[in-house]
C-alpha cells in the first residue's frame, strides 16, 4: 500500500504535453520588470537609479526586514523606470523596469565549492543575500524556513517533489535533468538543519524520475526515497509530512512543530547555486502549457520576463478568449494583464480556452458532505460557506478558517458548484483584518 494522507482527490494529470520536453532556454527578453516585493514581507528599497547600468545577478533591491529577501537584476542593461507595474499576486506593486543591452553581462560571482567550512549563520546569510525563496509557489524566504526557533528540534528534511497540481512538470524535469545538483543541495540543507535523514517525496507514478533518483541516491545513506500515492493536494506541506513521516503538524503551527522542514527541488538547486557558485536567484524553470498555447514546454526564464514575451516564444495562443493562470489550475491565480512578469514563485503558466471552463451556476447546498470528506485538514467547508454568506465573521475562528490551505479540493467535488474557495478566501481575509483591530 502506498503512503498518503487522509482526504484529498484524484485529478487528471494533464502532464503529457510537457513531461517529456527537456528544459529549453528562450532568447533573452528585451526588457524585464522585477518587482521589489516577491513575498508578503516588506517592499525592498531600490538600490539603483533610473538610467543606471546593471548586470545580471547584480543586487538592485534590499530590505532589512527579516521576512524580505534581496532582489537582483536578471539581465544586463539600463534601468528604464522605477514605479508601479502589474504583479501576478498583488495586482500592482513597485518594480524596476530594465531594458536589455543584449550582452547578458554577469555580476561577479563568488565561488565557494567547499561550503563545509562555513558556519550555519554564514550559509543562511549567503542564501538570504542570493534572494532565495520557496520556488514552488509560496515564495516564503528560505533563510527563515531554515532557521526554526532553537528550542524546536528538526529531525527530518523532506524534498517536496510531488508536484500535485495538474499540468506542471518543472520538478519532474529537474529530477531527470539536474538530479546531481538537487542531491548536492540536499546535503547543504542537512548541514544547516543538523538533521540525519532527508526523504525525497515523489508520486509513485513518476517512473522515469523515480528510477533516476533511486540510482543516484544509492550512494547517499542519509537520503531516502518516499514514493507516494498520486493524490491532490499531496504536495502541501502538512499532507506530505503526514504521508512521509506519519506525523501531524498541530493546528495553527508550522511544520517544524512536527520535527520536519519541507522544500521543493528548484529551491534546493537555487540554494546549491547560491552557496557553491555564488549565483543569486535571477532565473527559474516554469512549465508553459494548456490547450490554449501553441508550443507547450518547460522553459528556464529570467525573473521579470513578461507574459507577452513567453506567449510569443511559445508560438502564440489558439483562442482569443482564454483563462491564463500563473501556478497550477487548482491553486494558481488568473491573470488579466499580458505585461505581468514571472516572479520567483511562478511555477507555471497555464492557458485554458474559455470554452473549456465549467461556468455552471451555483445552487443550494444539498448537505451531501463531499466537501468534508475530501478536506485534508478536516474543516467543514459547508458550514464556513454559510457563515461567510451570512457575514458571521466573528464565528469563523471557531471553524479554524486560518487552517484552510485554499487547495480547492472541496470546490472541485461540490455538486452544487458553490464557489467554496472564493468564500474561504474572503473569510480568511476578513478574519485577519478583524484580528489586527
Ligand atoms: S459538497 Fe457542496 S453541496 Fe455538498 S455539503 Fe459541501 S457545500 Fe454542500
Ligand atoms: S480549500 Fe480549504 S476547506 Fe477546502 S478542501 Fe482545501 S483546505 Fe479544506
Amino acid at each position: 500500500m502506498l503512503k498518503t494522507f487522509t482526504g484529498g482527490i484524484r485529478l487528471a494529470g494533464h502532464k503529457e504535453a510537457t513531461a517529456n520536453s527537456s528544459i529549453e532556454i528562450p532568447s533573452l527578453p528585451e526588457q524585464v520588470i522585477i518587482p521589489l516585493i516577491q513575498y508578503g514581507g516588506r517592499l525592498c528599497e531600490p538600490l539603483v537609479k533610473t538610467g543606471e547600468r546593471v548586470k545580471a545577478g547584480q543586487l538592485i533591491g534590499f530590505s532589512q526586514d527579516s521576512l524580505s529577501v534581496a532582489v537582483h537584476s536578471s539581465i544586463s542593461g539600463k534601468v528604464a523606470r522605477i514605479g508601479e507595474f502589474a504583479h501576478p499576486d498583488f495586482e500592482k506593486a513597485r518594480a524596476i523596469l530594465i531594458e536589455s543591452d543584449g550582452l547578458d553581462e554577469k555580476a561577479r560571482e563568488v565561488s565557494e565549492k567547499d561550503y563545509q567550512s562555513l558556519s550555519k549563520e554564514e550559509l543562511l546569510n549567503r542564501i538570504r543575500n542570493a534572494g532565495v525563496v520557496g520556488m514552488g509557489g509560496a515564495s516564503f524566504p528560505t533563510h527563515v524556513k531554515l532557521n526554526p526557533p532553537r528550542n524546536k528540534k528538526v529531525n527530518f528534511f523532506v524534498v517536496n517533489m510531488f508536484e500535485c497540481e495538474p499540468y506542471i512538470t518543472t520538478d519532474y524535469r529537474l529530477a531527470i535533468e539536474r538530479c546531481e545538483e538537487i542531491l548536492s543541495g540536499v546535503n547543504i540543507f542537512l548541514k544547516i538543519l543538523e538533521v540525519e535523514t532527508a526523504y525525497i517525496a515523489i508520486g509513485a507514478n513518476k517512473k522515469e524520475a523515480l528510477d533516476i533518483l533511486k540510482e543516484k541516491t544509492a550512494k547517499f545513506e542519509r537520503i531516502k526515497i518516499a514514493a507516494l500515492k498520486p493524490k491532490f493536494p499531496q504536495g502541501e506541506e502538512k499532507c506530505l509530512i503526514k504521508a512521509v513521516l506519519n506525523k501531524e503538524v498541530p493546528r495553527g503551527k508550522l511544520p517544524y512543530e512536527a520535527g520536519a522542514i519541507v522544500c521543493n527541488p528548484q529551491t534546493i538547486i537555487t540554494v546549491y547555486e547560491a552557496v557553491c557558485l555564488g549565483k543569486p536567484l535571477y532565473e527559474k524553470v516554469i512549465t508553459v502549457t494548456g490547450k490554449g498555447i501553441k508550443k507547450p514546454g518547460n522553459l528556464k526564464v529570467r525573473i521579470g520576463t513578461l507574459l507577452k514575451d513567453i506567449i510569443e516564444y511559445s508560438g502564440g495562443v489558439f483562442e482569443e478568449e482564454m483563462e491564463v493562470i500563473f501556478g497550477g489550475p487548482m491553486m494558481g491565480r488568473a491573470q488579466t494583464d499580458i505585461n505581468v512578469p514571472v516572479v520567483k514563485g511562478t511555477s507555471g503558466i497555464i492557458f485554458l480556452p474559455a470554452k473549456s471552463l465549467d461556468l455552471s451556476k451555483e445552487s443550494a447546498c444539498i448537505r451531501c458532505g463531499r466537501c468534508v470528506e475530501v478536506c485534508p485538514v478536516r474543516l467543514l467547508p459547508l458550514e464556513i460557506n454559510k457563515l461567510v454568506k451570512n457575514k458571521k465573521w466573528e464565528r469563523l475562528n471557531a471553524y479554524h478558517i486560518s487552517e484552510c490551505m485554499l487547495c480547492g479540493a472541496c470546490a472541485y467535488v461540490c455538486p452544487s458548484k458553490i464557489p467554496l474557495v472564493q468564500r474561504l478566501k474572503l473569510g480568511q481575509k476578513i478574519t485577519k483584518r478583524l484580528q489586527k483591530k
